[in-house]
């Protein structure tokens, strides 16, 4: 996954570690950087989970230490793809979302024909999350 940068190099796709208020490390958030410039951004897809962890951390949080794929299934499935690649192309992450999908559909019955409607809920959520799938090649 690549994107190009206002330099005009290519950006590629990290995962980093995010220190909020010196104090709370949020680890694995899926960036773009560019070596040329030192330019890095957070992809689109988790930003808004993203912003949203630190607006439930408040103003003053504790010390503590997150890890941001356990609450974002763009940023869990990220860290699967690294795992097997160090730059996983965009054909191969897709091909991991719609894995990814097809197993949440499945839960999602599994959880319905159980009427567990808090895990119903999660899966939901996660599904949304990872439908934000405006990819950047
Ligand atoms: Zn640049």
């Amino acid at each position: 996954m690549r994107k190009t940068c206002h330099c005009g190099e290519t950006m590629t796709m990290k995962l980093r570690t995010v220190i909020y208020s010196g104090k709370v490390e949020i680890d694995n958030v899926p960036i773009f950087s560019c070596t040329t410039c030192s330019r890095s951004e957070v992809i689109p897809e988790v930003k808004p989970d993203l912003t949203g962890l630190i607006a439930q951390l408040g103003a003053e949080p504790d010390k503590g230490t997150f890890l941001f794929n356990e609450c974002n299934e763009w940023a869990d499935l990220l860290v699967e793809a690294k795992a097997n690649k160090q730059q996983p192309e965009l054909h191969e992450v897709e091909a991991l979302i719609e894995q990814r999908v097809n197993m949440l559909l499945d839960l999602h019955l599994l959880a319905q024909s159980l009427d567990d409607e808090a895990w119903i809920a999660d899966i939901n959520k996660r599904l949304q999350q990872i439908s934000r799938r405006k990819l950047h090649t």
